[in-house]
């Protein structure tokens, strides 16, 4: 069952409507769309970074997706015409509530708001080829949340999945970060202001791999729900 909420909790106090409905009778959006950005991080698992054949960065690697990018739970993932090969990276999404600047580690829980799940589709090739990452990463569809925002949430140690067609590719824990929440938050806080309604990517655990027409992905982690895509072609 879903309880209807009056305002944004982003900026200004919800109440309860005392509206319910089921679930099976709504259609989710995605539960956010960054006002100024998505913050990815790059190679944050160890064996995800070997298996692409990276060492683990000295402090954390970042990059940036537009706010364009974002889709909800069974909104298609569109594979961009000009990329041959789009792989899934299951993530953690941590979604900021209120501004943050130089945050010291400590700190880091009086500013996130929640975590959802997330698909930090990217097109490989285009990576390889190209020195930024902003086609590879920052194309329409490729950064599915939801399907809502857990606000009651220890990050430390979930269970991180991804299935394609069932068949389960990704299967790792947030406690193999090489930078946990806590660091990333920090850390990104000294890099930009955070503002309410962010979203960072946290990283993938290995098992990464190609997505095709037809394939329906699902994003799945422990404690928060599960999201799922199915990938079409740019017609
Ligand atoms: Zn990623």
């Amino acid at each position: 069952m879903l309880a209807v909420l009056e305002g944004d909790p982003l900026y200004k106090p919800v109440q309860l409507t005392g509206e319910k409905l089921a679930l099976e009778d709504v259609r989710l959006l995605a539960p956010v769309i960054p006002r100024s950005k998505v913050i990815g991080v790059g190679r944050n698992y160890v064996e995800h970074a070997s298996e692409l054949g990276n060492d683990v960065p000295e402090e954390p690697l970042l990059f940036l997706k537009p706010n364009t990018s974002v889709i909800g739970p069974d909104d298609p993932i569109v594979l961009p015409k000009h990329s041959d090969e789009v792989h899934h990276e299951a993530e953690l999404a941590v979604i900021i509530g209120r501004i943050a600047k130089d945050l010291p580690a400590e700190r880091v829980t009086e500013v996130v708001l929640g975590y959802t799940c997330s698909n930090d589709v990217t097109a490989r090739d285009l990576q390889r080829k190209d020195n930024q990452w902003a086609r590879a990463k920052g194309f329409d569809s490729s950064c599915p949340l939801g399907p809502w925002i857990e606000t009651d949430l220890d990050p430390g140690d979930l269970a991180v999945r991804c299935l394609v067609n069932g068949e389960q590719r990704q299967d790792g824990r947030t406690s193999q970060m090489v930078f946990d929440v806590a660091a990333l938050v920090s850390y990104i806080s000294h890099a930009f202001t955070l503002l309410p309604g962010d979203v960072i990517l946290t990283g993938t655990p290995a098992g990464v791999g190609p997505i095709e027409v037809g394939d329906h992905v699902v994003v799945s982690i422990e404690n928060i729900g599960v999201l799922a895509n199915q990938v079409v072609a740019d017609e």
